[in-house]
């Protein structure tokens, strides 16, 4: 029997253990909050914002929603960024991506206080993920690796594959498993648009991490009998559906579910999870900025 590996439930316990840790930190005086920037009329990008904030609003987590013009100056984004990190009600800053073209990304990434950067995207934060010393695991790769944890999917020793290398979900998957510590020590090949034969790598994954962007692109005949399957793609496809399309994970659900041992369903796996960790994270700093200890879950 293929083991489905819910999201949804294990990011319910997560939130669960959230509360506990919110209630220690008000013990102590201190009040997560989180805010969140968006520059952006993007649909996609405001129901991420908005699930975002429900999410706060549901563990205690108080949520402050910043809206920029897409069409202001960058100017006014930086000295958001600026205010939000000078604000010591604040704890994490989080800018929604995309951000307008006019706007240099990597400063906006550059310029949030490292310790509020619950996104994990800051060059330093970045370097010591890298160097085995996180401060803030990214939310999508950190759920993941509680997703096989929660499923008994011990990395240490296994072929591990990551079709996908950006700098939010790739690159960042593959340190953690490849990371000399408790849910790491696989051996990792990182896959992208210019590989050669991929079917051929991916067929050598005990665990296998899709996070290309492209519906269905992995199917049964790329897996090993046994894999566990991580589907990290989120697409939306033309469907008969109300709204005119569905949404479609990387991996060909139906065939991959013949030979892997577990699977990851889209919706309901890694994207609950995303939105756990985010709150995990803003905690976490809540906790580093109070000096409080606080058992994280
Ligand atoms: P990006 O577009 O930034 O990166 C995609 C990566 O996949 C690139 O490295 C690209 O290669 C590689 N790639 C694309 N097509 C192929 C292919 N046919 N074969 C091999 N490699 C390929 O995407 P993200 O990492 O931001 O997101 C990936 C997917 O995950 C998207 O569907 C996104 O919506 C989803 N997502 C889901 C989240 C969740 O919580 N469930 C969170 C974040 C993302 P190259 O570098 O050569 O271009």
């Amino acid at each position: 029997m293929t083991e489905i590996l819910d999201g949804e439930a294990l990011a319910a316990e997560v939130r669960e253990g959230l509360v506990a840790a919110i209630e220690r930190l008000a013990d102590a005086g201190a009040r997560p909050t989180l805010a969140t920037v968006l520059m952006s009329e993007d649909p996609a990008s405001e129901t991420y914002v908005s699930m975002k904030q429900d999410d706060c609003a549901e563990v205690g987590i108080e949520a402050r929603d910043i809206e920029i013009d897409p069409d202001a100056p960058a100017g006014e984004l930086y000295d958001t960024v600026d205010d939000l990190n000078a604000d010591p009600e604040v704890n994490g800053v989080l800018v929604q991506m995309p951000v307008p073209d006019h706007v240099d990304k990597r400063r906006v990434l550059r310029r949030i206080d490292p310790a509020k950067d619950v996104d994990g995207f800051h060059p330093e934060n970045v370097g010591r993920l890298v160097a085995g010393d996180a401060r803030f695991k990214p939310c999508t790769p950190h759920g993941i690796q509680k997703l096989l944890a929660e499923a008994g999917v011990d990395p240490e020793g296994k072929d591990a594959v990551v079709v996908g290398r950006s700098d939010i979900v790739g690159k960042p998957m593959a340190n953690l498993l490849m990371q000399k510590t408790e849910g790491g020590n696989a051996t990792v090949t990182v896959c992208h648009s210019r590989t050669d034969d991929l079917a051929a790598k991916t067929r050598g994954a005990d665990i296998l991490v899709a996070a290309a962007g492209a519906p269905g692109m992995i199917d049964g005949d790329m897996l090993s009998e046994g894999a566990v399957v991580v589907d990290v793609g989120v697409n939306r496809v033309d469907a008969d559906t109300e709204k005119g399309y569905e949404l479609v994970g990387d991996v060909d659900f139906e065939s991959a579910r013949e030979k892997a041992r577990a699977i990851t369903p889209v919706p309901g796996g890694v994207g609950p999870m995303t939105r756990a960790m985010l709150l995990y994270n803003t905690v976490k700093a809540t906790a580093q900025d109070a000096g409080v200890d606080v058992d994280l879950p």
